[in-house]
Order: C-alpha cells, then sequence, then structure tokens
C-alpha cells in the first residue's frame, strides 16, 4: 500500500526526519490557511499529491512566488488527472496540493530503503546523481549508484556509513547527519513494515544540510493488519478500483493489459493458464486467484470483477478441485451469470473434485457456457472466440 508524499512526510517528522513544513489545499478556498501555516517569506513549491512520481516533469511540482501563482496552480490541477511515465494512460486523480516550504539546493542525491529478497536484507540505495533522471542514471552510469546491505534487526555500523559518505563526499556536519538520517529511516523502515521508503530527491541545502524533499512510502500489504495507523490513511482514488474491490473480498487480483479474463484457483495455476492463453497468442486480462477456499459467494465477486473491465472479450474459468468441490464453482459461475448480464464466451475447465457433478449443473444451466476437459484445448478455444 502506498502513502501520499504529505503522509510520508508526516510519519518522517516523528521519526525526527528533516522535512519542510507544509498546508494542504483540498479546495480553493483553503489556499489561505495553508499559506498562513508555513514560512511564505521565500515563497513555496505547490506539489500534486498522488501516488506517483515524475509529477515534477509533468508540471505537477511548481514553485510559487504568490498566493495568485498558488491559486493558479491548484485550479489547474484540483478534479483533474496527473499523467506520468510512472501511470497508465489515464493517471490518477488529484484531490490534494500540498504547499511546502521553499528550500535553496545545492545538490540533488538519491536515497532509499527496500526489502532485499535475494539477500533476505535490507538494501540502502544512495547516489550524488539524484533528482528527476535517477532512473536513466542507473542504467547509463550504474557505477554511480552505491548499496548498503544490512540486516533488519541489526543497527547500521558507523564505519560502513562513515564510508559511504566519504564517497558521497559528505563533510563532517553532514556525516553526523546522514548518520541520523539512515539511522531514523532504518528505524522507521522497520518498525511500520515498509517495503520501500524512498527519499528522491534528498539535498544538499545551500547552507550545507541535509534535507528531505520528496518522501515515497510503500508498506507491506502483509503487515497492515498490526499497522491500523497506516491503513486509515488509505486512499481508494488512488488504487486500481477493480484490485482494491478484490481485496475487500479477499481475491489477489492484478489486471493486465489483454482481453481474455481469468478466474483460476490457486496462484502457481493461474500463472500456468495465463502461460498457455500467450501460447495460443492469447492476452490474459487479469491475473487472479479465487483462493483454495473459494465459496460460491467469492466466485460470484470474482466473475463480476473480471466483467467490470471493458476490455474482456471472453473468460477462461480454470478451477482444480482439490478441496474447493467443483459443484460449488459452478453454481457460482451461474449464479453470478443470471445476477450480470454476459455477452462474452466462457469456457470452463474443471477437474478434480466432484468436477462431473459440477459439469452437470453448467451443461443443464441453458447458459452458453463452453466445458473443456483439458487446459490446452480450454485456451486454445477462448482465443479463437475472443479473435
Ligand atoms: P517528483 O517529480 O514527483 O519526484 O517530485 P519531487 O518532489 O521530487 O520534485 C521534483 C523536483 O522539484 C525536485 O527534484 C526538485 O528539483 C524540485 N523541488 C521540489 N521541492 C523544491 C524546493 O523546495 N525548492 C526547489 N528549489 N526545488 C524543489
Ligand atoms: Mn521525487
Amino acid at each position: 500500500m502506498n502513502l501520499h508524499e504529505f503522509q510520508a512526510k508526516e510519519l518522517f517528522e516523528s521519526y525526527d526526519l528533516p522535512v519542510s513544513k507544509r498546508g494542504l489545499i483540498r479546495k480553493l478556498s483553503d489556499v489561505d490557511n495553508a499559506i498562513a501555516s508555513i514560512d511564505f517569506s521565500n515563497g513555496c513549491v505547490a506539489k500534486v499529491q498522488a501516488h506517483t512520481g515524475g509529477r515534477g516533469k509533468v508540471g505537477g511540482v511548481k514553485l510559487c512566488k504568490n498566493k495568485e501563482e498558488i491559486e493558479n496552480f491548484v485550479s489547474s490541477w484540483l478534479g483533474k488527472n496527473i499523467i506520468t511515465n510512472q501511470t497508465d494512460e489515464v493517471g490518477l486523480p488529484v484531490n490534494i496540493v500540498s504547499i511546502d516550504e521553499l528550500t535553496d539546493i545545492d545538490s540533488e542525491l538519491y536515497m532509499s530503503l527496500i526489502v532485499d529478497r535475494a539477500d533476505k536484507c535490507v538494501s540502502m540505495i544512495v547516489s550524488k546523481a539524484g533528482g528527476m533522471n535517477i532512473e536513466e542514471v542507473a542504467e547509463t552510469n550504474p557505477e554511480k549508484i552505491l548499496k548498503l546491505k544490512f540486516k533488519h534487526n541489526v543497527q547500521v555500523s558507523e564505519q560502513d556509513i562513515n564510508e559511504l559518505s566519504s564517497k558521497l563526499d559528505f563533510n563532517s556536519n553532514q556525516t553526523e547527519q546522514f548518520k541520523k538520517i539512515v539511522k531514523n529511516t532504518h528505524k522507521l523502515f522497520v518498525e511500520k513494515d515498509l517495503s520501500l521508503l524512498e527519499i528522491n530527491p534528498l539535498v544538499i541545502t545551500s547552507s550545507g544540510e541535509l534535507h528531505c524533499l520528496d518522501a515515497k512510502i510503500n508498506v507491506d500489504e502483509n503487515a497492515l493488519y498490526r499497522q491500523e495507523e497506516i491503513l486509515g490513511q488509505r486512499d481508494p482514488s488512488q488504487e486500481d478500483q477493480r484490485e482494491y474491490e478484490a481485496k475487500q473480498h479477499d481475491l489477489s487480483y492484478v489486471s493486465l493489459d489483454g482481453n481474455i479474463g481469468c478466474m483460476v484457483n490457486g496462484a502457481g495455476l493461474a500463472m500456468g493458464t495465463m502461460d498457455t492463453i500467450k501460447l495460443y497468442d492469447g492476452e490474459p486480462a487479469n491475473f487472479l486467484d479465487v483462493g483454495g477456499t473459494a465459496t460460491k459467494e467469492r466466485v460470484g465477486e470474482a466473475f463480476k470483477l473480471i466483467l467490470s473491465d471493458k476490455n474482456v472479450k471472453g473468460i477462461l474459468v480454470n478451477i482444480f478441485g482439490g478441496i474447493v468441490r467443483c459443484d460449488l464453482i459452478a453454481e457460482g459461475i451461474i449464479g453470478a451469470i443470471n445476477e450480470i448480464d454476459v455477452n462474452v464466451p466462457i469456457v470452463v475447465r474443471l477437474q478434480g473434485n466432484m468436477s462431473d457433478e459440477g459439469k452437470i449443473l453448467l451443461n443443464n444451466s441453458g447458459l452458453n457456457v463452453i466445458g473443456e476437459d483439458s487446459l490446452m484445448k480450454a485456451s486454445q478455444k477462448i482465443v479463437e472466440l475472443v479473435k
């Protein structure tokens, strides 16, 4: 789960990390209060709040000298979508603008912490070449990207930070500040179950201080049960609506670009199903695992979810009944088709527990559902039908 920049900065503040003071604007009439809540003597930087980076490149971050410039920025963004190189072509809705106290920048660095699955540790990535083109730097000058790995429950060693600081050309004052930033981001990362914490740019100000100008936080979804406060900050408007719906029903769903909706039980089988669709030159519209304990209700929800994607031109249901009973799945399918208007072809493969009973139910339902026993044939069939 992602947080907005302003929410991440609030967390940063509570971990004593240096961020700019800010005021929030949700409607034009909030501008006066927002200005009054910060030191506006040097102007401010107005920033669109949306779950994406790359805002600077599309005018979503702007230095404003006076109230009028802020109002123009706010009117031009509130209620619109921001489209960046990190969003899809629809973009994300802008409902909040933050105005941050202005920082004079000497240089921009990059810093992040991520969960390093391969080495079962936390990886810190730092670069002197921070700012808006960090992705390019990683590709063209990978030697400019420095890494430090540490155990999640062990303090980072002074020596490691000293070495890194000298590579980053920090003076002694900056090295001390950097130590504090590493220590506190690490603490935040572990205590709040983050999977990503990114500061881009981490800047050196004109007076030589380290300061976090941007803040991005991603929280591990699997830990949200124990991060109630963070969960309360979820902003559904920034999430894929179908993926959000799916979460509410405990379905594991990822939307994709193709036109064949997939409903499968088990992540491995779902991957295999997507592979066979591709083998026959089809494109899956989604990954969907209804789980090993799929109930009739959840299958119904899953079906509605798939059909809410207007790109879907056909559906492949592939269920292997182990614990789950195929006849219940069949009832779920029939129930869903009867409830919603389905006008795309559906191919169903049921195998295993009570599959014969399931097939009979589907055959007798009078619905236009095509049964196939083999996965290869079922995939081939649905690809043919959507063409
Ligand atoms: P992003 O493009 O979505 O990652 O948004 P950022 O928060 O990183 O802002 C983009 C760029 O705006 C930064 O790389 C800075 O160059 C610039 N910027 C942001 N805040 C300030 C500020 O307080 N002062 C100055 N001078 N530039 C800023
Ligand atoms: Mn940034």
